[in-house]
């Protein structure tokens, strides 16, 4: 049995979240956590929650609740985070699971210390597509790794602009929106972790005081180049991951979503090939893993340290767009 507490009435939870807690075989939503009482309450009644409430303290004192999800905006996670954590409870937290690499270090390590579960919704990772382009390369389909390509520039939702595109105080911009979901696609891709980065960031059309475009490339340990582009802005442009080799090379079209979707073919020597993968939602089997990671068997999809390192990588792309100046991305005692 988990029982989970959602802190935070977001629009992911009510989107996916919840319905992938409650389709597991013992998995249950017994509080939402808002900043209104009103608004609280309403998310509560149309997602059939029985208890909600504004004070996060009454919630973690609950003995009954297993787990909590936080999915506030950003420079809400290190607080609620670390007050779960002291309450002994398990933690899923969103991306990027603070503002500074120092918070979301000190949240890990707390987690660490308490002896409590605590994973990064990085969702992509759960993926059938992403799995089956790590297979490939772990597989040696494509030979030696020379480059990969993010296509990750999007149209953000108009449901969505809010303090995404205008709040840089509550952690709003596309690098640590999007840049690190990036970030974590290609160290579970490629398996090593980036070293350099250069890049871009830029206000195209929808940021206020926020990038809403950033383009980088990042150099890692192999010796393989990066190229990562995320926007809110583009709304024809498609999204995919591509992985060029010695041997071969991988195109995954469409399969930057939160949905199993998309296409992926390798082309070699022999031809073109289309590549079958699983079609099972990937949010379902976040949670899954979390669940079996407090029952004591393996690790979350991405664990705390993975959301340490992928908001090690945002940060450093906007240092460098920023500055001008290549970054070398500092991962502090992240293992
Ligand atoms: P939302 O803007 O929907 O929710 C964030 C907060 O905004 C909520 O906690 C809520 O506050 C408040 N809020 C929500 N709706 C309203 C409203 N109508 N009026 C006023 N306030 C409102 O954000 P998202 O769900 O898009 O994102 C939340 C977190 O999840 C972020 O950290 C984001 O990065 C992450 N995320 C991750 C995704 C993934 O696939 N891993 C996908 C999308 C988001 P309160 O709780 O106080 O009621």
């Amino acid at each position: 049995m988990m029982r989970w507490a959602l802190i935070g009435a977001s629009t992911i939870a009510a989107q996916y979240m919840i319905r992938a807690m409650r389709a597991q075989p013992d998995g249950e939503v017994v509080r939402v956590v808002s900043g209104s009482a009103e608004r609280g309450a309403a998310y509560a009644e149309t997602h059939g929650i029985a208890t909600s409430g504004t004070d996060l303290d009454t919630a973690l004192a609950d003995a009954s609740v297993d787990a909590v999800y936080i999915s506030t905006t950003n420079e809400k996670h290190f607080a609620q985070a670390m007050a779960a954590i002291d309450a002994g409870k398990h933690v899923l937290c969103e991306k990027p699971l603070a503002m500074t690499l120092a918070d979301a270090a000190a949240m890990v390590r707390a987690a660490e210390t308490a002896g409590v579960v605590f994973a990064t919704n990085h969702h992509l990772r759960c993926s059938g597509s992403h799995r089956a382009v790590r297979d490939l390369i772990a597989q040696g389909r494509v030979g030696r790794v020379l480059s990969l390509r993010v296509h990750h520039a999007v149209y953000l939702p108009e449901n969505l602009q809010g303090w995404r595109i205008k709040a840089a105080e509550a952690g709003g911009g596309v690098t640590p929106d999007i840049t690190v979901h990036d970030a974590d696609v290609t160290r579970f891709l490629l398996g090593e972790d980036p070293e350099t980065v250069v890049g871009q960031i830029g206000e195209t059309g929808l940021g206020q005081g926020v990038e809403d475009s950033a383009m980088s490339v990042w150099s890692m340990p192999s010796g393989a180049m990066v190229m990562s582009h995320e926007s809110f802005t583009h709304p024809f442009a498609g999204s995919g991951v591509e992985v060029h080799g010695t041997e071969g090379s991988i195109f995954a079209r469409g399969v930057m979503t939160q949905n199993p979707v998309g296409e992926i073919e390798l082309v070699t020597a022999e031809g073109r090939e289309a590549v079958p993968f699983d079609d099972h939602d990937l949010y379902v089997e976040g949670v899954r893993l979390f669940a079996e990671a407090v029952a004591g068997r393996g690790q979350p999809a991405a664990t705390g340290w993975d959301g340490v390192k992928s908001l090690a990588v945002a940060l450093a792309v906007r240092e460098a767009a920023l500055s001008g100046v290549r970054q070398t991305v500092d991962y502090g005692d992240a293992k």
